[in-house]
């Protein structure tokens, strides 16, 4: 990649700057016209080094301002990278299809398009129990002959037959007649029917949803939480910066004064208003010292996951826990004395204590090999995953709907409830794991690999992530750039 020294924040400031914090600038630019280049080319488009390049060459500025990145820095605010303007991401326009030319919002009131003065009454009508179309136009006072109408439209309205309760549908009434009709069908799609020259048209508008990436950085001064809130992460990517690393980082034990972390997500808007937060495309994590990694990785054949830079996958074949945010309420013990009978009996698993109900996951892929009720174990399900692994989960208080021998589960799906069916004293998971028959201690045991980047993906899972990383640099230099 080149970095010129045409870079518009080489030009002479009034400023003093120093040296490190210009160049931690300038990493920046590089490499966010960098990124930009892959995202431009939409994510599963290989981006190679021509393209980068070029992309650098044609829009040698970015729309991150340096003071503002190093302010937001200082402040640990997340630092909203917009692309440089001939983008297509900022010129989308929403996809109006409707006849007209003025895209009424769905959710105001609107004057007509046409000539009559007097505005559109939108009434918003809500699906109850027992609804159906019709019956939901009966009750706001349609005529029979208004249902009708809609649906001669045809496999359009197709969604409106079937409503669910909670579903809303905005209306304009004319007499006894539709003269409009808006519902949502996803976040980007609107079902619109109008009353044009007395005939009912219908058209679908759609409002993109636009990704824009935004960085956060943040120092562990007491808890990782803290830190990430003071960084201004919502929770939601909190939860999962932290899941990304829980297998090589165990926030309960090892965090430490000094670690820190830095994460590339995105926001989703629409119409330029944030709706929500999407995905962590990259993130890093010093722990102790030793630097982690990661980034997501969608490859051609549509399978989404985690790798280390060098392409081993960030999860274990299992799962350490299979359930969360409990307590181990019992170790594997091989020589216990049993609670119950007080006799030495081994105890061949670990029991988590949690309450009643709390789902119960399967900590990796594979096929139910047993789902039903033993004696002592009460209801339990066992597991099958490849040749020499098998779990079991027992006194499970419901056993997850579709469990039966031969079928399929993901790592991470819910395949029962906690509870204290059989040989219980209360609800608990107790959790088993064998390694070629033989029962192991799951919390000790060293868990294999999942799969990593298959090889025919790896020259574009590269083209990637080396955006990625090199955002993660600029990201680090940046702050050391701010300690001196
Ligand atoms: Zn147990």
């Amino acid at each position: 990649m080149r970095t010129t020294g045409k870079n518009h924040w080489h030009t002479p400031s009034k400023r003093p700057q120093h040296p490190k914090a210009v160049y931690a600038g300038l990493a920046i630019a590089a490499t966010s016209a960098a990124v930009f280049a892959g995202w431009l080319n939409s994510n599963s488009e290989a981006n190679d080094a021509a393209a980068i390049a070029a992309s650098i060459e044609a829009a040698p500025t970015v729309a991150v301002e340096q003071e503002q990145l190093l302010a937001n820095l200082f402040t640990n605010q997340p630092v909203v990278i917009t692309a440089p303007t001939p983008t297509t991401a900022k010129t989308q326009k929403p996809n109006n299809v409707t006849a007209t030319s003025a895209a009424p919002k769905a959710s105001e009131p609107v004057a007509t398009p046409t000539t009559e003065a007097a505005p559109l009454l939108w009434k918003t009508l809500t699906v109850k129990s027992g609804d159906s179309f019709s019956s939901l136009m009966e009750r706001a006072g349609f005529s029979t002959q208004a249902w009708y109408e809609v649906i001669s439209l045809g496999e359009a309205t197709k969604a409106l037959t079937q409503l669910r309760v909670g579903d809303q549908l905005k209306v304009v009434q004319e007499e006894q007649r539709l003269a409009a009709l808006d519902f949502q069908l996803n976040t980007e799609d609107t079902l619109q029917i109008r009353r044009q020259q007395d005939e009912l048209t219908v058209s679908t508008r759609s409002v993109p949803v636009e990704r824009r990436t935004v960085s956060a950085v943040g120092k562990i001064e007491n808890a990782f939480y803290l830190a990430a809130q003071k960084a201004k992460l919502p929770d939601n990517i909190i939860m999962e910066l932290a899941d990304l690393f829980a297998w090589d980082i165990n926030f309960a034990l090892d965090i430490r004064y000094g670690d820190s972390f830095s994460v590339l997500y995105e926001e989703k808007y629409q119409n330029d208003k944030k709706i929500g937060v999407g995905k962590i495309l990259a993130a890093e994590f010093i722990n102790k010292g030793k630097t982690f990694r990661t980034v997501r990785y969608t490859d051609a054949g549509g399978k989404t996951n985690y790798y280390t830079p060098d392409g081993r996958s960030m999860r274990r074949a299992f799962l350490r826990s299979p359930v969360h945010f409990t307590r181990i309420s019992s170790r594997f013990n091989p020589n216990r004395l049993h609670p119950i009978y007080k006799t030495k009996r081994p105890h061949r698993g670990v029991d988590y204590a949690a309450p009643r109900g709390t789902p119960i996951m399967s900590s990796g892929d594979g096929v139910v090999t047993f789902a039903g009720t033993k004696t002592d174990y009460g209801k339990v399900v066992i597991i099958k995953h490849g040749e020499r692994y098998s779990t079991l989960y027992a006194h499970m208080n419901r056993i997850g709907k579709g469990m039966r021998r031969g079928k399929r589960v993901k790592q991470g799906q819910t395949i029962g409830t906690v509870g204290s069916t059989g040989w219980a004293t209360g609800p608990h998971l107790h959790y088993e794991f064998r390694v070629d028959g033989a029962h192991r201690n799951p919390l000790t045991v060293k868990l294999p690999l999942a799969q990593p980047i298959e090889n025919r993906y790896r020259a574009d899972f590269e083209a990637h992530a080396a955006p990625m990383m090199a955002w993660l640099d600029a990201l680090n230099q940046t702050q050391v750039a701010l300690k001196d």
